[in-house]
């Protein structure tokens, strides 16, 4: 999954036809003055913090400048901040317009349908996840017809738009379904899409690109917006290493089980901080590998979650204990273990002679998780 910032997403809207307000990109203050003063932008402006989470309008990370020292103290302020577990390094300076109505429009593949599907609302500007069911209009696009005329006409008329505003989002329509088509997105959302003078206007951009499709779109294999530090090491070396923003931290062996992990801690009250899928491996060297990684990332205790197969019980303790007599100090951690399966005995006696009691009960070790955990202040894990 790529997520894009919205400046990428706003670059794809600009190349499909979805009209978007002339912006600028600055990383200092010194960028940000300059494009005021030789263009292309003016003041009033609009200053967006170019991070990944959503909801940046109310926490303080999409504000107005009038005057050039607005705009400098705005930007001083936002350089740099941390929101919702992001370091703001990139913003986006637009033009500051007249917002009339604030309408809702993506086009998400629906996997239980199987088929793309368009959400629109006339209650834009939110989150849709604050939206009533009755706010929302679902329309399916066939894969292979796409949208059709009356399907286009009866989006327009559900949001009673004046009949030029009405034609454009006719346009608009086309130009995401071509995007999400030709990009191999999962999603594109534009919330908002305003009404400025009579004139739809993108003011937000929402594009997160299929993974699977990457062999078909090298130029976004470059992009590392939604990766952390530590995620980027895991990927050179092909660990499969997620964060997320508790402080557990999983290891287990294949994505079912891993998942199935994260669902038994969260319905014990856990919150996972990191997870990390050993997949199918019989070298101790990768386990001791990935235990490093974990360790790096500081989570508050650690569960262990092997079922023998592939990778076998005693590969997994070999690499374990191993990996324990090369943690530093300041990087050391609690463990829960608990293995099953293939030659499990030898497992839990390389584990016992390193002084680790293995479990074997799966609610009894993630109740014994969820007690160890201690919560982290900051979000994100350090790295
Ligand atoms: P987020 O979805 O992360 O909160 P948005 O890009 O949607 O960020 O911006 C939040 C709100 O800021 C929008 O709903 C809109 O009302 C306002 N806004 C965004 N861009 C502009 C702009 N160029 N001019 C005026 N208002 C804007
Ligand atoms: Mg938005």
């Amino acid at each position: 999954m790529v997520k894009l910032a919205e400046w990428r997403g706003k670059e794809i809207f600009r190349r499909y036809g979805v009209p978007i307000p002339t912006g600028r990109l600055v990383r200092s203050v010194g960028e940000a003055e300059e494009a005021v003063r030789a263009g292309p932008i003016a003041l009033p402006l609009v200053i967006k913090a170019q991070v990944l989470a959503g909801g940046r309008g109310k926490g303080g990370a999409v504000k107005f400048a009038s005057t050039p020292e607005e705009l400098r103290s705005v930007v001083t302020g936002m350089l740099g901040m941390e929101f919702k577990g992001e370091t703001v390094k990139e913003l986006l300076l637009e033009p500051k317009v007249a917002v009339g109505r604030e309408l809702y429009l993506s086009i998400a593949l629906d996997r239980s349908t199987r088929e793309p599907l368009l959400i629109v609302s006339g209650h834009g500007g939110v989150e849709i996840e604050s939206l009533a069911e009755e706010q929302l209009v679902r329309i399916p696009i066939h894969p292979f017809a796409g949208l059709v005329a009356y399907e286009k006409r009866r989006v327009a008329l559900a949001f009673g738009l004046e009949p030029l505003a009405s034609k454009e989002l006719a346009g608009v329509l086309e130009s995401l379904w071509k995007a999400f088509q030709d990009e191999d997105a999962e999603l594109v959302e534009v919330n908002p899409l305003a009404v400025v003078d009579g004139h739809l206007v993108a003011l937000d951009a929402k594009v997160i690109i299929e993974d699977d499709a990457g062999f078909r779109h090298p130029e976004y294999a470059e992009i590392r917006d939604d990766r952390t530090p530590l995620e980027e090491i895991a990927r050179e070396k092909e660990i499969a290493f997620v964060q997320l923003d508790g402080d557990i931290g999983v290891i287990a062996n294949g994505a079912g089980l891993t998942m199935a992990t994260l669902d038994v801690l969260a319905q014990f009250g856990g919150k996972p901080g990191v997870f990390l899928d050993l997949g199918g491996t019989d070298d101790p060297a990768k386990v001791t590998e990935a235990f490093l990684l974990m360790a790096k990332a500081h989570p508050s205790v650690v569960f262990l979650n092997i079922f023998g197969g592939v990778t076998r019980c005693d590969t997994v303790a070999k690499g374990l204990v191993a990996a324990m007599t090369q943690v530093p100090e300041s990087d050391r951690f609690p463990l829960v273990a608990r293995i099953r399966g293939n030659n499990e005995d030898l497992g839990r006696a390389i584990l016992q002679s390193a002084g680790i009691t293995a479990l074997s009960d799966l609610k009894a070790s993630a109740q014994a998780v969820v007690a160890a955990e201690r919560p982290r202040t900051a979000g994100r894990a350090p790295s």
